[in-house]
């Protein structure tokens, strides 16, 4: 088979999200308390990055290779923690930008985590099932040096899940002759997962909906709501949201859009998903045209793919009162003042989506003490953590006169560069 992924120092032009964290570090550098001005060089480069080739056997017979990336960003108040992505687009500086907002979000919601990830620039859709469990194992070979449950955790990310993690576990598992669960998490229940994990994402992209709803009186029984991507994060947030009496008035993926000013059925629209991949051909909804998901009249708008879908090209059509970032680095900082100018809120990323690696913590908890909890105590506390989170940084944003972005990345480049400064340099 001829594979048609190129290598990502083809496209070198493109910074890609990399510059756009840049530019949220620099926004906020200014803010922080000068004490730790010496340090914000930390945030500026990642810790470590590691390029792996993943030469893998296809079912054919034929070998192809594959990039693959684990970048740490910092390890400043805890081991690495950050997902694993599979995309045919995925280059090491997006990786980079991913462990770098994983930084921040792990700090926002004070998990005792520093700020990784990984990719592999492959499109899952163009292969099997053993042909991705022979990547997955080549490539925790190919990192197991960078990885461990106390040296860096990863978990799933875009078109990985629990299966993959079971593998990544395993593959780790055999190198070390014992069962070494916490190593990732997002893993399945039976294999030390934790119940609620594959929810929480979506569930927290909720309650800092519902926080900033409540503080902008925007009621959630009746809103309208939007949302980008109909993966594990923006399924959950949907169905999450229509639960609380919210209605799901257009969802979009890669494949098409899909329109219901009376709400959609989202049963019907998940098992269409599980049964063919994409929203292609859906039972529901009238297919509208992609450009236009954008100007659907709503209250709540759930980015919940990929980086720099809200644009300069789209900024000005969006209607919705309320932006949840649920995917990482959805809006470009141009949008973000299109939008500001406009009136429009956005609850970002570091906060709005940080329930998955919050719960994922719980996990590695439970995985250390062999002690399980129940979905109600795993939910009760990601609730607590959200509501908290979102409380500090709603408060400063006033206080000081800040987008809720800005005053996230105070709070968590304070966090990470208090620990830094407070280490020291070796030697
Ligand atoms: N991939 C998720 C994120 O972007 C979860 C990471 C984790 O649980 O470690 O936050």
């Amino acid at each position: 088979m001829n594979h048609p992924v190129l290598p990502s120092y083809i496209s070198a032009e493109n910074v890609g999200p990399w510059h756009i964290y840049l530019q949220q570090v620099e926004q906020v550098a200014p803010l922080l308390d000068k004490s730790l001005h010496p340090w914000v060089e930390t945030l500026r480069r990642p810790k470590r990055s590691l390029i792996v080739d993943l030469p893998i056997r296809l079912d054919n017979g034929e070998v192809a290779h594959f990039e693959g990336y684990r970048v740490h960003h910092n390890t400043s108040r805890g081991p690495g923690k950050g997902g694993v992505r599979f995309h045919q687009d995925v280059t090491l500086s997006e990786v980079m930008a991913l462990a770098g907002w994983m930084t921040i979000k792990n700090a926002v919601v004070n998990v005792p985590f520093g700020g990784a990830k990984g990719g592999v620039r492959i499109d899952p859709r163009q292969h099997s099932c053993a042909e991705l469990e022979r990547l997955t194992r080549r490539y925790t070979s190919e990192i197991s040096s960078m990885i461990g449950p106390d040296r860096d955790i990863p978990a799933p990310d875009m078109n990985t899940n629990a299966q993959t993690m079971a593998w990544m576990m395993d593959t780790y598992s055999m190198g070390e002759g014992r069962t070494v669960t916490g190593v990732v998490t997002g893993k399945p229940v039976s294999l030390g997962g934790s119940l609620g994990r594959q929810d929480a994402t979506g569930r927290g992209v909720f309650v800092a909906a519902r926080e900033a709803a409540r503080r902008l009186n925007i009621p959630i029984e009746g809103a309208r709501v939007a949302v980008q991507g109909f993966g594990n994060v923006g399924e959950a947030s949907a169905r999450i949201f229509a639960q609380h009496g919210a209605k799901v008035v257009a969802v979009q993926d890669a494949s098409c859009t899909l329109y219901d000013p009376a709400g959609l059925d989202l049963a019907a629209l998940k098992r269409h998903v599980a049964e063919h991949r994409s929203l292609l051909g859906a039972p529901c909804g009238e297919p509208i045209e992609n450009a236009d998901f954008w100007a659907v009249p709503c209250e709540f708008l759930v980015p919940a793919a990929l980086e720099s879908q809200i644009n300069r090209y789209n900024a000005e059509r969006i209607v919705a009162k309320l932006i949840v970032e649920g995917a990482n680095g959805p809006t470009t900082p141009e949008a973000e003042l299109i939008l500001a100018g406009r009136g429009i809120s956005i609850v970002p990323d570091v906060l709005a989506n940080a329930g998955g690696v919050t719960v994922s913590y719980f996990e590695w908890v439970q995985d250390f003490s062999s002690f399980f909890w129940s979905e109600d105590e795993i939910n009760q506390r990601l609730d607590r953590i959200m509501s908290d989170a979102f409380n500090a940084i709603w408060q400063l944003a006033e206080d000081r006169r800040l987008t809720l972005r800005a005053a996230a990345f105070v709070i968590g480049c304070s966090r990470v560069l208090e620990a830094r400064a407070t280490r020291g340099l070796y030697p």
